[in-house]
């Protein structure tokens, strides 16, 4: 089986999706790109992820034909493709149905930028992309029109769409993103929401990639 080390990091990944209860049973899905040959590791259809095994994890090129995996693969294939082959600095993606992501989403609506957390992910508000059904390749367009050079986007009435340079970034994104969605709901019940503005957002977002971590 070929990419084996790079289908368990997939598994990983949809398991620690689960423990931090970002996805209700099989709303998500999750991939990665291999660096060496360009494929690309995805999740299949609606697996329970505790089921999961290696052989289950589906290869596709970029272009979304499969190269190897007797799984059908997520629905969502053609927009992890689409993201990958829109920019090369993506490396990993986590799709989920978290639930104030998608409350935010389900309003429509763009994120105001009211946390430190969320002005470093993205510089700024994060985007609702327009609703489009799911699987769809209207909904690749739209959301990776919608993200743009951005970390995370929203999915109106969907859920919500991290990238990273790898796996366990995009996984970090997805996380972070969703605690700023609920933290920023939980302020707007406490008062008028004020957002950062965009000059000290863009400063957050310099200040953190240079200075926070090893
Ligand atoms: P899959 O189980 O096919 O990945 O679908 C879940 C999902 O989130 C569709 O948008
Ligand atoms: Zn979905």
């Amino acid at each position: 089986m070929i990419l084996d080390e790079q289908r368990k990091k997939v598994i990983e990944i949809a398991l620690s999706v689960q423990r931090e209860k970002l996805v209700p049973l099989t709303f998500g899905n999750f991939s990665l790109r291999d660096k060496e040959t360009g494929y690309v590791c995805i999740t299949p259809s609606g697996m329970p992820y505790e089921s999961l095994q290696p052989e289950d994890i589906v290869v596709l090129d970029v272009d979304c034909n499969k190269i190897d995996g007797n799984r059908k693969p997520s629905i969502e294939a053609p927009l992890h493709c689409a993201a990958y082959k829109k920019r090369d600095d993506i490396g990993g993606i986590v799709h989920t149905h978290s639930t104030y992501c998608t409350a935010w989403a389900c309003a429509g609506v763009d994120l105001p930028c009211v946390t430190a957390e969320a002005a470093a992910l993205v510089g700024g508000k994060i985007k609702c992309a327009p609703f489009k059904p799911m699987g769809t390749v209207d909904l690749a367009d739209v959301t990776t029109d919608c993200l743009a050079q951005d970390s995370v986007v929203l999915m109106e009435k969907h859920g919500a769409f991290a990238v990273g340079a790898n796996i366990d970034q995009a996984f970090v994104n997805a996380v972070i993103v969703e605690e700023s969605a609920k933290i920023t709901y939980l302020a707007s019940q406490l008062g008028q929401l004020k957002p950062i503005n965009d000059e000290m957002c863009k400063f957050l977002q310099a200040d953190t990639k240079e200075n926070y971590g090893q």
